[in-house]
């Protein structure tokens, strides 16, 4: 077993915000189920107000995968994950994150949400 955990910096924390808000949106407009915070032990994950953003079961899980990669990710100098080299999602995590990106980008340009936009971009 690795539990080799560090620390998240500041912008990895934001990254991961990002994530949250997003599948947050996604999951809103697009899943039926119930919804609840997602649930972690994780100190650092504290931070991001997990309560504010309910999500169904299976962006739940979707995200406590996103974040638990980031939590052990190999790598010394994280790079922004869609950046790096050692692809360590699961088939098919890459294209829901890609799929939540998308449809949130779009949702919030037409309500006028640049500012989360500009978060994530910048
Ligand atoms: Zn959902």
């Amino acid at each position: 077993m690795n539990d080799n955990i560090t620390s998240l910096t500041r912008k990895e924390l934001k990254d991961l915000k990002v994530l949250l808000q997003f599948t947050a949106v996604y999951c809103a407009n697009r899943h039926t189920s119930d919804r609840a915070a997602v649930i972690t032990a994780e100190p650092d994950l504290l931070s991001l107000s997990l309560h504010k953003y309910p999500v169904c079961k299976e962006c739940s899980d979707f995200l406590l995968y996103a974040f638990e990669r980031r939590l052990r990710c190999p790598l010394e100098e994280k790079p922004i994950c869609k950046h790096c080299t050692v692809h360590c999602y699961k088939p098919g995590h890459r294209d829901k994150v890609r799929e939540i990106m998308r449809f949130s980008g779009q949702y919030l340009i037409k309500r006028g949400r640049l500012d989360l936009l500009w978060h994530y971009f910048f």
